[in-house]
């Protein structure tokens, strides 16, 4: 079966054999096997991933003639993200030859959302799958590219894919020895490479086609960038705090590796904010797709794989979550982030009040956001999971900072405790949850957002909240914030449903940390010190992307390949410099 664009009226790959033209076209083309032998870090970028052929050739390759330690990172950008059972369609005529690689890489396919998403494949094989337009994304792009797969459809159908962005990143990324094939030999496709700094030749095209082009850097340009040496050998590292931000730092970076202690004051990890027993993954939407838009819909996807993978030692529960669109700032948002983020309907649609019922088992009296993966888990449960293999310290008081090459502050409401923090613009604020014991007449069946929150019934409780108090830093229970939270929810609520006083079975108290412009803070301070603070109310999806941030820069040496006006937004500089 040859499968086919409607979109841009043109084929994925050759009906004669897809598997053959990538070998010719993009391998051989780039000089490979020989160009990654000796190198331990090899990076391909791809236009346009489709089913994922051009990667699994490229991984069956490296698998036959790389050395053990050597690592294939492999970044590529889709705009229309095809289903994974039509993948694994398109790919049967070669089911048998690559086999469990297939799956593989299915099992580890993103949702079909926006974001910049990382696949762990194995440990010497990864993905940067980068569900954007390529014209969007690629400027944000600033990593060393060993070789380029210029494949897209052809430029005749799709002029678009083969623009200035395109040809100015290749320049940007490009080292000395960086080469590029493409199928085309369109004429402005040679001129737009060529003009950014490749020698360009044309070669014979595969199977019926008459020409296509390779390219490799020209020796008489300076290359922006040298090649990357090596994943950088394991460091030394120390974690301070044991709530989200500060597990989750210390799971990724000991995933790759490193030797990671974690450092808690208290005498139990989540103490804190990060203690409770359910909390939401939630994006904080934007009305545009946005840099902080970038962080969250790529965070959504990371924590969510990693969730239902823990499965039910976090109590994992995707019940789905609804937004309800219920006062005019979001009657003027929602409906244009449904549009601009781009996720496919599966995983974000608009439901009409009149299917509310349907859905949410209560009727709305409005127009909802649904989220059919949304959910909950217990992010007290989630910090003690994340470092079920990791040394625990209770107490910072021995730490010698210069013993670590790595040294990450995950405090939370603890800032005011370290001066190294000092400058960044942190404040706390107070949030109550309200825990219920459901009425035996309970209907609702997901997630209700709607300024306050409450979770289905589970085990015979609702839990709702949270209240959002930047004026208060106690963390006393107040039967008033508990009153509160109950009202909020009963409004929505029919009123046979509604919840008395004395159903009333605990709360929880604590102090979130956010930071001035309500976006968290992470990255590098200095020295051998960075930062992942300021998580506030949408931590659990923030602190799993920190940890991820956190471990590319640290383990790659800062050429990390996400994307860089995100890593701008989230580092420390944006209030050290306005500081100093
Ligand atoms: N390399 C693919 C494979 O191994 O199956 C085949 C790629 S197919 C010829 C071209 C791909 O580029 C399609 O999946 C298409 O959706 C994607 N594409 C087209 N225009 C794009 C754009 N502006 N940004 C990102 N991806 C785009």
């Amino acid at each position: 079966m040859t499968i086919r664009s409607a979109e841009f009226d043109d084929i994925y790959f050759s009906p004669d054999d897809g598997a053959a033209e990538t070998e010719y076209v993009f391998l051989r083309g780039n000089n490979l096997p020989q160009n990654w032998i000796g190198r331990d870090y090899f990076t391909i970028c791809e236009t346009g991933f489709g089913t994922g052929l051009n990667f699994l050739v490229a991984w069956d390759l490296f698998e036959k003639t790389a050395a053990p330690q050597q690592h294939l990172h492999f970044i590529s950008f889709e705009k229309f993200p095809l289903a994974p059972d039509v993948i694994k369609d398109a790919l049967t005529p070669w089911a048998e030859r690559f086999g469990h690689k297939i799956d593989q890489m299915l099992s580890q396919y993103p949702l079909r959302i926006n974001g910049w998403h990382r696949l762990d494949i194995t440990p010497n094989i990864s993905i940067t799958l980068i569900f954007d337009d390529v014209n969007n994304a690629i400027p944000q792009l600033d990593t060393p590219i060993d070789a380029w797969f210029l494949d897209g459809f052809a430029p005749s159908k799709n002029p678009d894919m083969w623009s200035e962005n395109l040809f100015s990143a290749m320049r940007r990324c490009a080292h000395q020895h960086t080469t590029a094939a493409t199928f085309s030999a369109a004429g402005f496709v040679k001129r737009g490479i060529a003009e950014h700094g490749f020698t360009v030749r044309k070669d014979k095209g595969y199977g019926r086609k008459r020409d296509m082009l390779t390219a490799t850097f020209s020796a008489d340009e300076t290359a922006p960038k040298q090649p990357l040496t090596a994943k950088s050998t394991s460091k030394k590292i120390a974690v301070l705090g044991g709530g989200l931000g500060g597990t989750a730092a210390a799971y990724f970076l000991a995933q790759s590796g490193h030797d990671v202690t974690l450092f808690e004051q208290e005498n139990t990890l989540a103490s804190k904010a990060s203690g409770n027993p359910r909390g939401l993954y939630n994006p904080r939407f934007r009305k545009e797709y946005d840099t902080e838009s970038i962080f969250y819909s790529s965070a959504y996807n990371s924590a969510y794989k990693l969730f239902k993978e823990f499965g039910d030692e976090i109590d994992f529960t995707p019940c789905g979550t609804v937004h309800l669109i219920n006062d005019e700032k979001k009657q003027i948002r929602l409906p244009v982030t449904r549009v601009t983020w781009n996720w496919h309907d599966d995983h974000m649609r608009i439901i009409p009040k009149a299917e509310s019922k349907d859905i949410c088992g209560i009727e709305l009296n409005c127009d909802s956001l649904f989220l059919p993966d949304g959910g909950f888990v217990s992010p007290h449960k989630l910090c003690h999971k994340l470092v079920q293999n990791i040394k625990v310290v209770h107490g910072y008081k021995d730490i010698d900072y210069s013993a670590y090459n790595a040294v990450i502050f995950a405090v939370g409401a603890s800032f005011m405790d370290f001066p190294e923090l000092e400058g960044i613009d942190l404040h706390t604020i107070r949030g109550q949850i309200t825990s219920v014991k459901a009425p035996n007449n309970n209907t609702i069946k997901t997630l209700l957002c709607y300024g306050g929150y409450s979770t289905p019934a589970c085990d015979g409780e609702i839990t709702c909240g949270s209240t959002f108090q930047r004026w208060r830093n106690d963390t006393d229970i107040d039967p008033k914030d508990n009153r509160d939270n109950i009202n909020l929810l009963n409004a929505l609520l029919p009123p046979e449903q509604h919840i008395q006083e004395d159903q009333i079975t605990g709360g929880r108290t604590s102090l979130r940390t956010a930071s001035q412009d309500l976006f968290p803070v992470v990255g590098h301070l200095k020295d051998n010190m960075y930062v992942s603070i300021g998580h506030g109310s949408h931590g659990l999806l923030s602190s799993v992307m920190g940890g991820l941030v956190l471990n590319d820069l640290i383990s790659l040496n800062g050429q990390t390949p996400l994307p860089q006006n995100m890593l701008n937004k989230l580092a420390p500089a944006r209030y050290l410099k306005a500081k100093a």
